[in-house]
């Protein structure tokens, strides 16, 4: 099992030989999901005034020291400020203003207290029963973003809520990566078409499909896609075809050791460098690493499950690298386990899983699978289970190491510690 390389040199191989690519700069409103590839700044405080947080009425909270329920105070009302108003003048001492929650608190006035505490008396002045301390109900100009700061760094990637913050800004275009180009190869003799109903010893492809979606979901773009038959001019062909056009070749099937497992002489004819073939992972364990220049090749197993772990443990980060992305990976959690699962020593095994927070603790369900190929078995995994290269088995109510199957977490990638 030497020959067999962990994950984690496997991973920093294919890291080390992916290059940031460029970059357009393209209508902010058009962004979403894109990775940011500049830096935000403000171009204004925020709030951009002294902002009422209240509907109520705004005065000096000096001037209400005295009051109490025996004795209230009372402030002289002076009219009213809405949002999106700007008040021009000054409150004067004793002068109350009625004033709507995010409205601009005007010149003079300090303090905003809400209207259900306050009683309003027919001449429109305002009676305070107890004193209100300065700055109450208040959010200072600034308070939340100064002007001139770099709140956002390259890198993000580009969410609704940034998406809001970009228009706050007014950022109508913003600086994004170019999606990487990417070309999918799907060899095999025994693959017919989806609209095909297969004939002894055939099966429709499947992976080309999966393929585009996990590519799309991290930010790919697929330019071409070829079907090969295990054949060693055609395979040659199509990679050669794929180098023209794309960043990345995603190929899946025949990187076995079978006689028909011709991808990597296919590789050595185009003159790829292979970095690796054999990793010490389960599913995947013979996913290839090449490359040709600057272009990135992968030879992912052709079992449907194999090509979704060794997609998103190396072709989805050097996806996101390629955007110039800051998280990498899939973001990894501790769940505990319901089942009872098998580990494949020494390989590390990934093993579909459906994670749940119960009663606000995170439990993953083995789903239940026939090995690599059960596509179906699959379709309802949101998390991988990880299991260690040295455990034979995670028994059920044991804490293990769980991979989702989604990037919206939290910005460090981390649920539950
Ligand atoms: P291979 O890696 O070529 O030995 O293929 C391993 C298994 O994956 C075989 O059972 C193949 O039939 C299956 N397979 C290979 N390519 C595809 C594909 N494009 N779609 C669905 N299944 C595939
Ligand atoms: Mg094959």
């Amino acid at each position: 099992m030497t020959d067999l390389l962990r994950i984690e040199e496997a991973l920093g191989m294919v890291i080390d030989r992916t290059f940031r690519g460029g970059t357009e700069r393209i209508d902010a409103d058009l962004a979403l999901g894109r990775v940011l590839r500049e830096a935000i700044v403000s171009d204004l405080d925020l709030p951009p005034f002294d902002r009422a947080r209240m509907d109520g009425y705004a005065f000096r909270g000096r001037d209400t020291v005295a009051a109490t329920p025996a004795s209230p105070v009372r402030l002289i009302g002076v009219g009213e400020v809405a949002a999106g108003e700007f008040p021009d003048g000054q409150l004067g001492q004793g002068e109350a203003i009625r004033i709507m929650t995010g409205a601009p608190v005007p010149r003079g006035a300090d303090t905003v207290e809400r209207i259900e505490v306050i009683a309003v008396a027919a001449d429109g002045s305002i009676l305070l029963r107890q004193p209100v301390e300065a700055g109450r109900n208040i959010t200072p100009r600034g308070f939340e973003v100064a002007c001139g700061v770099r709140i956002v760094e390259p890198g993000e990637r580009i969410s609704p809520a940034l998406a809001a913050v970009l228009a706050t800004f007014g950022y109508s275009k913003v600086e994004v990566s170019l999606p990487p180009r990417v070309a999918l190869i799907s060899t095999g003799d025994e693959l017919v078409g989806v609209d095909e109903r297969p004939g002894a010893g055939k099966i429709r492809d499947s992976n080309t499909r999966a393929l585009a979606g996990y590519v799309k979901e991290a930010g790919g773009e697929v330019v071409s896609t070829a079907v090969v038959g295990d054949d060693l001019e055609a395979t040659v062909v199509a990679i050669n075809g794929a180098l023209e056009v794309a960043d990345l070749i995603l190929l899946s099937g025949g990187v076995s050791m079978g006689d028909y497992d011709l991808v990597k002489p296919a590789l050595r004819h185009c003159r790829a460098e292979i970095h690796f073939e054999r990793v010490a992972m389960h599913p995947g364990k013979p996913t290839v690493f090449a490359t040709s220049g600057e272009k990135l090749i992968f030879g992912l197993p052709g079992n449907p499950v194999s090509v979704a772990v060794a997609f998103f443990l190396f072709v989805r980060p050097a996806l996101r690298k390629l955007q110039g992305a800051k998280l990498l990976e899939l973001p990894r959690a501790q769940a505990i386990c319901t089942g009872r699962v098998k580990g494949a020593p020494p390989r590390r095994s990934h093993q579909p899983g459906r994670l749940r927070i119960t009663e606000g603790t995170a439990q993953i369900e083995p789903l239940r699978w026939s090995g690599s190929g059960d596509l179906v078995g699959f379709m309802t995994a949101n998390a991988l289970i990880v299991i260690p290269e040295e455990t034979a088995v995670v028994e059920p109510g044991q804490l293990t190491e769980i991979i989702l199957l989604s990037e919206q977490v939290t910005a460090e990638g981390r649920l539950l510690g």
